[in-house]
């Protein structure tokens, strides 16, 4: 699962689009295991357009989507031993999708203790780029100085799953089919 988005200029016309997905891209680790990539919108000064870029989090957000999982799990299993019948298997169940998200962080975490270079843009591999706002209000365009705004939003699945390595390089030869 991915977003399209679309910018277009003060005429109307459409200047970039692009895809942002965690889901859609990952970091493939020494080991083998994935990891996903977060993604923001930047200005990349290779490509010369707006592309997908990687967000490189902090350890206090992954420790906090960490402790909101906790949360969740825990919730959730309160409601399965309520006074309906408990269903061991859905328990059981549960519990190995709990660990493998615990993995999953311990992973993410992992990877952000080891990586060195600065976030890149996710098309070229360039560093230099510029991240756009969050809420992609007042953009300008580096080239023409117009404001841009958001065309169009949806969701949408890249027809691949993206690799990377660890420091965000294009993994071209070790793509997989789209999810
Ligand atoms: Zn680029």
């Amino acid at each position: 699962m991915a977003f399209y988005l679309a910018l277009e200029d003060c005429t109307g016309q459409q200047v970039a689009e692009l895809w942002l997905g965690h889901r859609d891209r990952s970091y493939i680790m020494a080991d083998g295991g994935y990891c996903p990539v977060f993604q923001q919108v930047a200005w990349c000064w290779e490509c010369r357009t707006f592309v997908a870029a990687e967000k490189l989090r902090d350890l206090s957000e992954i420790d906090a989507d960490e402790a909101q999982a906790r949360k969740e799990h825990g919730w959730f299993q309160d409601t399965l031993r309520g006074p309906n019948d408990v269903q061991p298997w859905l328990m059981k169940n549960t519990e190995f999708l709990f660990a493998e998200q615990l993995a999953g962080y311990a992973r993410q975490r992992a990877w952000r203790r080891s990586r060195q270079s600065p976030p890149r843009c996710l098309e070229c591999g360039s560093t230099r780029i510029e991240p756009m706002p969050r809420d992609l209000t007042n953009i300008r365009h580096p080239l023409t100085g117009m404001t841009l705004k958001l065309k169009n939003v949806c969701h949408a699945s890249m027809a691949i799953h993206l690799l990377y390595t660890p420091e965000g390089e294009r993994h071209v030869s070790r793509e997989a089919p789209g999810t």
